[in-house]
């Protein structure tokens, strides 16, 4: 199983370990021809039924794959796209039929080189769907600019955080305004920039917003360079203390745990004001 696995830290999959089941995928499933589906419960299927879906897919190949936010689009033959959505426990993996008894396996893919890739999920929140056209999904969805996607420069992030009448941690994590942000990686773009998760959006200076901008860029990018892989987290990030030693790794204090805009946020109360 690819490892999203962060223990401790909650497993839900943000933009970062989307994007690792992208490269995953690219890697191992794209250009494999499907010869059949399986789907093993279908409450995660949405607007679409295990009859249909087999049918747009079957004898059809694994052309590409593309992101935005949480979202992951395989393209298949040239009919349109799979939607995958990871919900809270989504993962994948891509191994030899019948290798190995696979857990909460709900949709699976067989290939014609007798290899499978199976889409598990413990608790039913994710989503598998199709669509003809993944941008007119992601508009309909009212989903914001991908916070790495080239629609996402300092103007547009700057206007989104300045208009804002919630909390800097809501606005990180609220889709229609930045896709692909959740809980984990708001506290840590917030502790990288060294401010309080629950700072009024509006009240940040043009300064602080341009720290905030570049921070959220390398605290993703950082994240899909270590593929989210919990023992290569480097020892800056807050991510790799918050749920084991909990001391700030910048002013070795004790770092604080506390409800904000609705979810269990971590921050250094002294370097983060
Ligand atoms: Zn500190």
């Amino acid at each position: 199983l690819i490892k999203s696995n962060r223990k401790g830290f909650g497993a839900m999959p943000e933009l970062p370990d989307v994007e690792t089941f992208r490269r995953y995928l690219n890697s191992t499933a794209v250009h494999k021809k499907i010869e059949k589906v399986h789907v093993k419960d279908e409450r995660i299927l949405e607007e679409t039924s295990a009859q249909s879906l087999g049918k747009l897919l079957h004898g059809r190949q694994l052309e590409e794959t593309s992101r935005h936010g949480k979202f992951l689009f395989v393209k298949v033959g040239t009919k349109g796209w799979l939607i995958l959505h990871f919900g809270m426990t989504g993962q994948l993996k891509y191994q030899k039929e019948n290798k190995d008894e696979v857990r909460y396996a709900r949709f699976i893919l067989d290939f014609e080189n007798e290899y499978q890739l199976i889409y598990c999920c413990k608790r039913m929140l994710g989503k598998v769907g199709f669509t003809e056209d993944w941008r007119e999904y992601v508009e309909k969805l009212g989903l914001g600019p991908d916070a790495l996607g080239e629609n996402m420069d300092f103007e547009r992030f700057s206007e989104i955080i300045g208009k804002s009448q919630t909390k800097l941690k809501s606005v990180l994590m609220d889709q229609s305004s930045i896709a692909g942000i959740g809980n984990v990686y708001s506290d840590e773009i917030l502790f990288q920039s060294g401010i309080h998760p629950g700072k009024k959006a509006s009240k940040l200076d043009k300064t602080s917003r341009k720290k905030l901008f570049k921070k959220m860029h390398e605290v993703l990018q950082a994240a899909i360079d270590f593929q989210v892989d919990e023992d290569r987290i480097p020892e800056h990030f807050l991510l790799a203390h918050r749920d084991t030693d909990q001391r700030c790794p910048r002013c070795d204090g004790k770092i604080r745990k506390e409800t904000i805009s609705g979810r269990s946020s971590y921050f250094c109360p002294k370097c983060q004001k």
